[in-house]
């Protein structure tokens, strides 16, 4: 049976060296990535990577996303995003919502665990990045690695 994305369009099969993302992004009922890219050029979304400390003896990597449209919020918060506010820093974590907000998703892990699950966490961390970027007007350009939202100070400025 077909499904259809809230824009009207076809979800189309996903080709299969993403075959991965099907698992975990939503489609049917949601903007195609070419109306999202659309509706998102009046804003100026970023999605930041980072590594934080969350707990002891406990790290994550964090997704944000800044300035986000509402049918892109949409989008996050069926991933799994929640509405936080922004991160200063790799140790200073966004807590409830101010000034800043962000959609924010943590995949957290032991700091002890083999190397070997953390790479394939940064790589797992790494293909939902580029997927959001995928719906996004200016592609991979959005995403920061190791860097943070920018202060409402900043923005001001
Ligand atoms: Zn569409």
């Amino acid at each position: 049976m077909d499904s259809y994305h809230s824009c009207g369009h076809l979800v189309l099969a996903i080709p299969d060296i993403y075959a991965d993302e099907s698992e975990y992004a939503p489609r049917s009922g949601f903007f195609c990535s070419h109306c999202m890219q659309s509706v998102q050029a009046r804003f100026d979304t970023c999605i930041y990577v980072n590594l934080q400390q969350v707990a002891p003896g406990m790290a994550a990597f964090v997704l944000e996303v800044s300035d986000s449209g509402p049918e892109f919020a949409d989008f996050l918060a069926a991933l799994g995003f929640a509405c936080r506010q922004a991160s200063l820093s790799e140790l200073e974590p966004g807590g409830d919502v101010g000034l800043n907000p962000v959609w924010r998703k943590e995949f957290w892990f032991d700091v002890n665990i083999q190397p070997t699950h953390v790479v394939a966490l940064m790589e797992r961390i790494r293909e939902e990045a580029y997927l959001l970027a995928d719906y996004l007007p200016n592609g991979i350009a959005a995403v920061h690695f190791a860097d943070f939202p920018k202060a409402i100070a900043d923005i001001a400025s």
